[in-house]
Parts: C-alpha cells; structure tokens; sequence
C-alpha cells in the first residue's frame, strides 16, 4: 500500500493467475486510494458521447477534456528526450501499484481514461514502442482479461509514449469494433498450424484491416510475422505503421485486428485555425470510438471527417493488396 516516497517498482501485487475479476478488484483499489485516478474515472460518466452512421458502421464520438494530454502529446525526440518517462516505474507516482504479468510486464490502471475500465501495461524495461515479437504476449494477455480488448498504438499511430514498450486495455462493450467485425464480411487468406491461427482481411468497410483468429500464441506469431514483413515500412521508421486491437471472442477464440496505417495525424491537426481539429487516432479510434478532448471538435466530428480521417491515415485497397500478394 503506498508508503509516501516508496517507489512504483516496489509495489507489485503478486498473483499466481491474472483474470479480468482481479484486475477489476485491483482497478476498485487503486481508485479508493489514488484521488486524481479516482476524479478522472468518476469525470467519465459525464463525459458527452454521440453515434455517427459512416456507410453503414456505427462510431462513437466522445468529448473528453482530460484526454487532451495525450491527444497534443509531443512526441519527437526531444520532447521525449526532456521528459521523465511515466512508464518507467522510478518516476511512477508512489500511489500507483501494479499487477505483475509473463515474467516483464506491469498491468497498471490508466489515471487519465477513456474506458470505464482502463489499463496501461508497459514493459517493465525502458525499451522503444515496437511490436516485433509480442503478438504472443499480447494474445496471452487477451486470454487472461476476458471482456478486455488489449491495444497496441505503433510509435507514429497515437502512442504518447513511443519510447517505451507498452500495451493499453479497455472493456471490450465500450468499442464498436467486435460488432461491426461479426457482421463484416472476412475472406481468409492464409492459415497456419492446421487452422490454429487463420489471416483474413476485411472486406468492405470504411476503413481496411487484417484480422486474425486463434487458439494459440505461437501460431498467431508465426502468421503475424509474415503479414509484419508483408507491410510497408516507412522511411525513417522501425517498423510497419499499425493500430492493433486483440480480444477473446463469445467462442474462447483470441481475434487480433491489424489496422495498417501510413500516417500520423491527419491533415486538419491542430488546436489553431478554424479548420484545424485536435484528433489524433490511435487504436480506440480506428476501433470506433474517436476521441475529442474539445467541446468544439466534438460538436464538428461528422461522416465526412472520419471518411478522410480513414482515407488519409489508413491504406486503399490498392495498398492493401500489395501486402496481400505479398504474404
Ligand atoms: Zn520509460
């Protein structure tokens, strides 16, 4: 419990077995000790939401003042470099505890959220945003937090922490997402391991996207590391740019949605001007609930802007099927 001046890193629960049910007990806790989480989570019920109708699919607009830090977050190199890192557990505040997860990781709860329930599970090391190599950890984890949809914001892709590794979680009900993927059309296009894992692509939704259903980490690996080498790499980057959303089907299945994309932030970024607009995508956009921290913005947001927020930041058909031939 926290002792003023304990360091975050000393303060670990330790479980034999993370599930949601702990995770949620451990989120009620946090809350009844940590004032600023607790404000913030309680602001959520008051927040404004309203549906919009993009060619059928249903998304979520939600105007969330307190979110602005992360939506103007500065995230070049030397605004990172001058900044103390809040996922590092040493500058962590001495209120918040963590959970420990497969061996490197820490499940904390997230004090400026979006979710009713939400989560930031960073490395436990101070190493670059970069997904190469965790879709195993992140289908385990989506195995253990059942009704949680775990995320993962590439570096470029609304992550504001693009210099240390770290996965976010939400309960599932609050993203459109897993309803508008069960009555979309998904044609398959690679298994792997006898069908432990099956590669599918989307077809005709607003925005384009790779999904993959499994019953096993390692075969979901094996198939997202060819679909990993398949997609572009930016100049200047590390890695293919992505949102990717993963959560435990009705059927005890782990579905992961890739969403390529290949820019930032849209044209109309911005706080200035009369047609800027302070949206900066990451995964619970393209997940379908966009994210607004002005009142302005919020009242602005209609099908139009999310067709050329889709069209901008996400790949044609044209660039999704270079990838597809690819593979
Ligand atoms: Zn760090």
């Amino acid at each position: 419990m926290g002792t003023p001046g304990t360091r975050g890193n000393e303060q670990k629960v330790m479980a034999e077995k993370v599930t949601s049910a702990l995770v949620d007990a451990f989120l009620l806790e946090q809350l009844a000790e940590w004032e600023q989480a607790r404000n913030n989570f309680a602001a959520l019920s008051g927040v404004k939401v309203k549906e919009i109708d993009v060619d059928g699919m249903t998304v979520k607009v939600q105007f969330n003042p307190a979110r602005i830090v992360s939506s103007a977050a500065k995230v070049d190199a030397k605004s990172l470099k001058e900044r103390k890192c809040f996922l590092c557990a040493a500058n962590r505040p001495a209120v918040q505890r963590g959970i420990e997860w497969g061996g490197h990781y820490t499940i904390l709860i997230n004090p400026f959220p979006i979710f009713p329930r939400h989560l930031t599970i960073p490395d436990n090391n101070h190493v670059d945003q970069l997904i190469s190599g965790r879709i195993a950890d992140m289908v385990s984890l989506a195995g253990d937090l059942k009704g949680y949809t775990v995320f993962y914001n590439g570096p470029k892709c609304g992550a504001s922490a693009p210099d240390h590794m770290h996965f976010q979680a939400g309960n599932s009900d609050f993203l459109t997402i897993g309803k508008i993927l069960e009555d979309a059309e998904l044609v398959p296009l690679q298994v792997e391991s006898d069908g432990e894992a099956v590669l599918s692509v989307a077809q005709d939704l607003p925005l384009n996207m790779f999904i993959i259903d499994t019953t096993e980490a390692q075969a979901a690996q094996a198939l997202f590391d060819r679909l990993y080498a398949a997609m572009p790499v930016p100049e200047g980057e590390k890695e293919p740019m992505m949102n990717i959303l993963c959560y435990l089907t009705e059927d005890d299945e782990v579905r992961i949605v890739v969403i390529p994309r290949k820019r930032h932030r849209p044209s109309f970024y911005g706080t200035e001007g009369e047609n800027s607009i302070l949206l900066s995508p990451a995964s619970v956009d393209m997940g379908g609930v966009f994210i607004t921290p002005l009142e302005k913005d919020f009242n602005r947001l209609d099908a139009d802007i999310i067709r050329q927020v889709y069209d901008e930041l996400c790949l044609s058909d044209e660039e999704m099927n270079a990838i597809i031939e690819k593979i």
